[in-house]
């Protein structure tokens, strides 16, 4: 298919598409295709000046250039100027190097100086041919990032190109002056052309003022988008669930607990957001073990009252079997009718749950995901609660809401989002937050052992499980092979069984029969398993107070979230609960930092803040968030300040000036993924 050049200027199909490749694809993109760093090419030194470790450009001329067999295959060109000798050496090269390089012929060399075996040299410099009559850059040179078979001379000229026109600003100059930030255009030349005088530290450190212009820009082109997509929602229209105080008054009465201040404020929160006409989407946040599934109950139980439907889901079949084992009895002593619905289920329980759901014969309906992909069969579908919302993603939770109806959602999460990951990727959210835990929890002590201390930590899960204690041991996670961590389940089973006869031990993991897996959880519930061994399934919100003893395997292997969330399976009752981290040495430096981590700190907010400072908001978010674009300017964790302003001038702007939102949105994420509204 042929198509018109969307560059102003003329790009070969070949160049387009490696310009495509990364990501630009218009005048504008290229314009915003930031340098990395810069070089520094407007002087040059003369040989015999040059000192080892320098980063320097020299002029010379070609006195040898041949290919060497030993100690590789390399080339080598040896070049003098009037009061000196340089050997270059290249280990990638093409026979047209040895062409290029014939004796007589000036070049620049541009590169790090090294003390080599037989005087000074460079290898792999940059170099262009030039002559004394070539005239020296009266700037700073950008590199930029780019892809293989892009070189730089060829990018920089198309960025040259794009940026021959002028750069109108999306913001007013009053703004400016207000915000202390420089113009747009101003900030963007400088960035690609800095001038000599420019101080290349506070540049490569991303501080200077341009740079802080083009993060602002960024953040704010983001929270006006998801500041208009949480407008949106808020004027489509939905049925309201006022709070009626019958079903709610009397779960709250028969709870065995007193709610905790935190959750009867979250409560509030989502209660008066239900009787709301618009959608509600709120995402109730709390560390593991602060009693978020009463909350979420509670709202489930509101929409009920006011005759509509409410379906909880889970983002496990273990934890959506334990949501529904767990309040079913309870809500059913209510006269609340509750369904079960699962992926694995046999047909024919599953046609009688969804004919029960679609009749609107049951009010509150359990399951995982594949609740998701039905959720149109409901009769009337008030409230959809999604449990552990960060192993969802933001694909499904959109997809639920394209369903005709709009039902209103909570989601639930234990890894506490920073705050500024909130305020920028969830700001199109509101969120209620647990911060403290119930009553009468004691504080989990964590241990970091090296599994050379293997049998010392089976000596101690026997005292505990003869004690009455029970304990998991968790399996290493081996994220390339699935069947290779279900074997690793499996050996250490049978490992364990040999090793701790008196014991009684079970197993459970991903690829078990449903049934059997209700049956070992069951077993664990009661009692009468001392020991589980489970792989990562049990990550999320298993319920087993009694289990105070919790041994991880490879703990290095595992992220900080991950390790938080297994540890929070214990410490739930009055025993002394204790987590034993397992490491294999020697430990990379990110497994160190992480165990330190998870070591020193029991809470979740702080644990996940280091987190966002180890791996970057990309990846905390996860692959499954990345509907959202990533920042490419702004950093969350240097950029505060900016973020913070970003968001009052969103407001300000959509209120007052909804034309100069749309031009900036359309400037900054014209070309990236567009934001669907929620
Ligand atoms: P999470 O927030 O991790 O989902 P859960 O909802 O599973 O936590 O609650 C953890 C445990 O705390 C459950 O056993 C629950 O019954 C109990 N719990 C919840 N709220 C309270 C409370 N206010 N007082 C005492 N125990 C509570
Ligand atoms: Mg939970």
């Amino acid at each position: 298919m042929k198509t018109a050049s969307p560059f102003s200027f003329p790009v070969s199909p070949a160049l387009a598409a490696k310009l495509a490749k990364l990501g630009l694809t218009r005048d504008a993109d290229l314009v915003l295709h930031l340098p990395l760093r810069w070089e520094d090419e407007t002087r040059l030194t003369p040989i015999r000046d040059l000192l080892p470790g320098q980063t320097a450009q020299v002029q010379a001329v070609v006195t040898d250039a041949s290919v060497a067999y030993r100690p590789r295959r390399m080339l080598t060109v040896t070049v003098e100027d009037a009061g000196g000798v340089l050997g270059i050496r290249f280990l990638n090269f093409y026979p047209s190097h040895l062409k290029l390089f014939q004796p007589g012929e000036s070049f620049r060399f541009n590169g790090e100086v090294r003390g080599g075996f037989l005087g000074l040299e460079m290898v792999h410099p940059r170099f262009a041919k030039a002559g004394d009559d070539t005239p020296l850059p009266a700037q700073l040179t950008p590199v930029y990032p780019t892809t293989a078979g892009l070189g730089q001379a060829t990018l920089r000229r198309a960025v040259e190109r794009a940026l021959v026109a002028p750069i109108p600003d999306t913001l007013p100059a009053e703004w400016l002056a207000e915000l202390g930030l420089p113009e747009l255009e101003t900030s963007i030349r400088l960035l690609h052309q800095p001038p000599l005088d420019c101080a290349l530290a506070e540049l490569e450190s991303r501080r200077h003022p341009a740079w802080q212009r083009l993060a602002f820009d960024e953040l704010l082109a983001q929270q006006l988008s998801l500041a208009t997509a949480r407008r949106q929602r808020r004027s489509r229209p939905t049925l309201p669930l006022p709070p009626r105080q019958q079903l709610t008054a009397a779960f709250t009465k028969a709870l065995p607990f007193e709610l905790t201040a935190a959750q009867a404020r979250a409560w509030q929160e989502i209660s008066a957001d239900l009787a709301q006409p618009h959608p509600m989407r709120r995402l109730l946040q709390g560390d593991v073990g602060s009693g978020k599934t009463v909350v979420a109950a509670l709202a489930c139980l509101q929409a009920i009252e006011n005759g509509f439907q409410a379906a909880f889901m889970a983002p496990t079949e273990i934890l959506a079997e334990q949501h529904y084992r767990k309040l079913a009895p309870m809500l059913s002593g209510l006269g609340v009718r509750c369904a079960w619905v699962s992926g694995s289920q046999r047909k024919a329980e599953r046609t009688a749950a969804w004919q029960a759901i679609a009749a609107g014969e049951a009010d509150l309906a359990f399951g995982t995901h594949a609740l998701f992909q039905e959720a149109g069969s409901f009769q009337r579908l008030g409230l959809a609660v999604v449990d552990e919302q960060h192993r969802f993603g933001v694909g499904q939770r959109l997809a639920l809401m394209q369903k005709g109806s709009e039902p209103h959602q909570l989601m639930m999460s234990a890894t506490p989002i920073p705050r500024t990951l909130a305020m920028s990727f969830f700001a199109d959210l509101d969120v209620s937050t647990i911060d403290e835990l119930p009553p009468g929890r004691t504080p989990i002590v964590t241990k970091l052992v090296s599994s050379a201390r293997r049998d010392d930590v089976l000596a101690r899960v026997r005292e505990a499980c003869l004690e009455g204690g029970q304990t998991y041991w968790v399996c290493p996670l081996i994220e390339e092979s699935e069947k290779l961590q279900l074997q690793t389940a499996e050996d250490t089973h049978a490992a364990l069984t040999a090793q701790l006869p008196e014991l009684n031990i079970g197993l459970v993991h991903g690829r078990l029969k449903p049934a059997d897996k209700q049956a070992v959880m069951g077993a664990f519930q009661s009692g009468a398993i001392h020991l589980l061994v489970a792989t990562t399934v049990i990550e999320v919100g298993v319920d087993v107070p009694n289990a105070a003893l919790m041994v991880i395997e490879h703990a290095e292997r595992m992220g900080l979230a991950q390790l938080h969330q297994l540890r929070g399976r214990v410490g739930r009752g009055s025993r002394e609960s204790v987590c034993v981290l397992l490491y294999e040495t020697p430990l990379s430096e990110l497994a160190r930092a992480r165990l330190k981590v998870i070591f020193e700190s029991t809470d979740g907010f702080e644990i996940a803040r280091q987190d966002l400072l180890l791996r970057g908001p990309g990846e905390l978010l996860g692959h499954r968030q990345s509907g959202l674009p990533m920042l490419l300017f702004a950093d969350l964790e240097r950029d505060v300040e900016l973020l913070e302003t970003a968001r009052d001038w969103a407001q300000r702007c959509l209120a007052h000036h909804p034309e100069i939102a749309a031009r900036h949105v359309e400037r900054w994420l014209g070309s990236r993924q567009a934001l669907a509204g929620s």
